[in-house]
């Protein structure tokens, strides 16, 4: 194992990262940006850097200066959270090339996945079904419109690059398609500096379903069951639950090995996701890979009992997989609730501004994973999510009684400040929602706003 590890990354995930590494007796280095100078891991890790301004260009993704501060601090390997860089390959190749270990797939895995074109064409070859559309990116609205016409409206473009629910544009009809091709690449340009776009068949009423899978790079790996994030605003997940419900075993099984099949195809290594999209015929289809830890990743944690970041470290160390899949089993249900500081009732703005009451829910069953605490100034710079609250029960019914119960025991405000909290407490009270029958429609559908 590592003598010491460098945290790249702040909040809820940085502390999750700190928190791994004392319980595996590892030393910590976080790094940190001027905003974030008094934040709970600053405290808790063993040393702390300051790496520059609040910017994410010159902090967080800031290569050269996270890889100065491992240097100083004699860390070994980085850890690079989810976010910032942690899908940049160059910056795992950087790592490398600085003699550190980066806690991820290998550079080429993560280059080739990150590319989501390349990324389909990959899981064709490995057997996945995909949505149909293009195998690669289309330079022309010409050719993209012809893939289109042949493919049947609803279609979506998406950047080759894309992530995090950006650059994907869903089109009608023929009419809407020259217009939506040409505005989705120039956001592809302006937001990943990659105007490479591809087409597919956009799947209404489809769930979102994922697995979580861990492979040592020697050939080994296991599934670890599924999560269920279909509850989505503009793509991005608000309500994650595993595993993914209403769903027979055959399917869940069928899913778990694609993806594991797809994992072990391309030699991934250490944890990483695999997202499909299910229809209401159970039929499903592979939509990208997510080459790090999710926000998401505690859903597994609770009802595997497996901690995946003590794994990220082990494998990351050359350990082989100490799981096999014989040992892994997945008992009762997980509800994951993402509490953003935002206002729900103006469109979702973020709200920054200082926390001063902050009490998150305890009691049976229950995690939070938060980096609040009263008196913490959230900042305008980051994304706004605050603390996932998860509950684990022997069904869901339970779990969902439960999450309202945690939801309603949270006590956070402060001048200024909106979260989600009452929007989440809406969704579970959606009758589709309670019977484990829902689809990414189910926010516009809540908040009366066209699919
Ligand atoms: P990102 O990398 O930005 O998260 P994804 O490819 O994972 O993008 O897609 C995010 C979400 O967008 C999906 O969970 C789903 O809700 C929606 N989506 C993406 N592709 C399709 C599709 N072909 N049909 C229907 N919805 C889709």
């Amino acid at each position: 194992m590592f003598e010491k590890i460098l945290i790249a990354n702040r909040g809820e995930i940085a502390l999750r990262v700190a928190r791994a590494c004392r319980e595996l007796g590892v030393r910590t280095v976080a790094v940190y940006s001027v905003a974030d100078r008094d934040s709970a891991v600053v405290r808790q890790a063993d040393e702390a850097v300051c790496i520059g301004p609040p910017e994410g260009r010159q902090s967080y993704r800031n290569a050269a200066a996270i890889v100065e501060a491992a240097r100083r601090t004699g860390a070994q390997a980085v850890h690079p959270g989810y976010g910032f860089l942690s899908e940049d390959a160059d910056f795992a190749e950087i790592c490398a090339d600085n003699g550190l270990v980066f806690i991820g797939p290998r550079p080429e895995v993560m280059q080739a996945l990150g590319d989501k074109a390349t990324a389909r064409a990959l899981m064709r070859d490995a057997g996945l079904p995909l949505p149909a559309g293009s195998l690669s990116t289309l330079d022309t609205a010409a050719r993209a419109r012809e893939v289109a016409d042949e493919i049947g409206y609803p279609v979506i473009v998406k950047c080759a690059a894309g992530g995090g629910g950006r650059g994907m544009t869903v089109v009608r009809s023929a009419q809407e398609f020259a217009s939506a091709y040409e505005r989705t690449r120039i956001t592809a340009q302006a937001v990943f500096g990659d105007d490479r776009v591809y087409v597919e068949r956009y799947l209404t009423q489809a769930r979102h379903v994922e697995v979580q899978v861990l492979c040592d790079g020697y050939g080994n790996g296991v599934h670890l069951g599924t999560r269920d994030c279909s509850v989505q605003r503009r793509h991005q997940k608000l309500v994650e639950e595993g595993p993914a419900p209403s769903l027979s075993a055959g399917t869940l099984d069928a899913l778990a090995e694609s993806a594991l099949r797809g994992a072990l195809r391309v030699g991934y290594s250490g944890a990483g996701t695999f997202e499909f999209l299910v229809d209401e015929a159970e039929r499903f289809s592979f939509i990208e890979v997510n080459c790090r830890i999710q926000v998401e990743h505690p859903v597994t944690e609770m009802i595997t009992g497996v901690d995946l970041v003590h794994e990220q470290l082990h494998v990351a160390a050359g350990v082989p997989l100490r799981l096999r899949q014989a040992d892994v089993r997945i008992s009762g249900v997980a509800v994951e609730c993402r509490v953003n500081v935002e206002d729900p009732d103006r469109g979702f703005a973020p709200t920054p501004g200082r926390l001063t009451r902050f009490a998150p829910p305890s009691g049976p069953f229950t995690r939070v994973d938060t980096h609040g605490y009263p008196g913490y100034l959230v900042g305008p710079y980051y994304d706004s999510l605050l603390a996932k609250v998860l509950v684990w029960a022997p069904n869901r019914d339970l779990a969902l009684a439960r999450m309202e119960r945690a939801l309603h025991e949270f006590d956070v405000d402060g001048p200024g400040v909106r979260t989600t909290i009452p929007f989440l407490r809406r969704v579970l009270d959606d009758a589709g929602f309670r019977k484990g029958r829902y689809s990414t429609g189910l926010v516009d559908r809540l908040l009366g706003t066209a699919a």
